[in-house]
């Protein structure tokens, strides 16, 4: 083992961690996606990591939370869009926690609660509404006013996406190289859905730093990211920390960052006809569920990278389904094929 290696084994491990979710997760063979003619194609049922409803950001949570508590902090601090899946599952961290949540959400209090946002409040999360700001851009301000209330807060960025955050996904790529070790070798490629970059950082560090036998696919889904390399910069900086983190000072080489821009739609969470293409056939040929904001968009990108033979037949790809689930009930019909834009 190199030297990075073993400083990295050791301080992942040493690291605060609090458990949240059941690891690890499923990973599922998917035959009928393609045929028996394309790529051999398996699900990585991150939408099942056991928190609240699932999905990825339990992974960064328990890394998170761990530091919070190490930290003597007694209310979590986050922020993003209204219908945060990140928020939810930072709630009901909380909640396993023992602690309070405050959530800084996009938009003006909606009359009807939906989705993620019933959710949140069956959590018991305090929410305060910030208009335009979807990216958590009033945390340090809730902060202080929760320090001045007397309360102990512990500040958690955009999507959990800090080199602590992104932990929890290099423990994911030792987890999924785990599980493809006992499968026939071929070259892997993870399709991912990426926004905030904590996701495809972490796995791209975890390959970085233990060799790790994968391609990392990212597919955006948020049309800002892609105005002056904004997210392949972001994914760039937090990789960088995070093998910092784990391996300080040792001298690691990243892997080459992968990013698709073809599937953002008319913009960040507007549902067109391929995220509802890509959920009907997830629902009716595999009898599982994909969301219309990221892993609807990340899927129809996988059916299309398919459709154009971008992978030959001796190729394995894995979906990381990466949650996302509430949004369809946010959605309703709107998301049934047929549907007018
Ligand atoms: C947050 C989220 C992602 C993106 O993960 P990042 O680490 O923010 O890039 C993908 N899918 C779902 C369902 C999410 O909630």
């Amino acid at each position: 083992m190199t030297d990075a290696r073993a400083i990295a084994k050791a301080r992942l491990e040493e690291h605060p961690r609090l458990a949240l979710g059941t690891f690890p997760t499923p990973l599922l063979p998917a035959p009928a996606l393609f045929g028996f003619q394309g790529p051999e194609v398996f699900i990585k049922r991150d939408d099942l990591t056991g928190l609240a409803v699932g999905g990825n950001k339990a992974r960064k949570l328990e890394f998170l939370v761990g530091d919070a508590l190490e930290q003597g902090a007694d209310t979590l601090v986050t922020g993003g869009a209204a219908q945060s899946n990140h928020c939810l599952q930072t709630a009901a961290a909380a909640t396993r926690a023992g602690m309070e949540c405050h959530l800084a959400l996009a938009g003006e209090k909606p009359e009807e609660l939906t989705g993620n946002l019933l959710l949140d409040t069956l959590l018991g999360a305090n929410l305060h509404f910030c208009g335009e700001q979807r990216k958590g851009e009033s945390l340090g301000a809730l902060g202080d006013e929760l320090t001045k209330a007397g309360r102990t807060p512990y500040l958690i960025p955009y999507g959990g996406s800090n080199p602590v955050g992104a932990l929890g996904f290099v423990v994911a790529g030792l987890e999924i190289a785990a599980q493809l070790e006992v499968l026939p070798r071929r070259l892997t490629h993870l399709f991912i859905a990426t926004s905030s970059a904590g996701t495809q950082a972490g796995l791209l560090a975890a390959k970085a730093l233990f060799d790790l036998p994968y391609e990392v696919w990212g597919v955006g889904v948020d049309r800002e990211d892609f105005s002056d390399n904004a997210l392949h910069d972001r994914i760039e900086d937090l990789a960088r920390r995070t093998v910092e983190l784990l391996a300080p000072g040792q001298a690691v080489v990243l892997p080459r960052i992968r990013l698709l821009g073809d599937y953002l739609g008319k913009g960040y969470g507007v549902l067109g006809d391929e995220e509802r293409e890509a959920i009907g056939f997830a629902a009716r040929k595999l009898g599982f569920f994909v969301d219309p904001v990221y892993t609807g968009r990340a899927f129809f990108g996988l059916m299309s990278s398919v459709r154009r033979n971008l992978f030959s037949p001796e190729e394995r790809i894995v979906f990381w389904h990466t949650g996302g689930i509430p949004a369809i009930f946010h959605y309703g019909t709107d998301l049934l094929a047929g549907s007018v834009d």
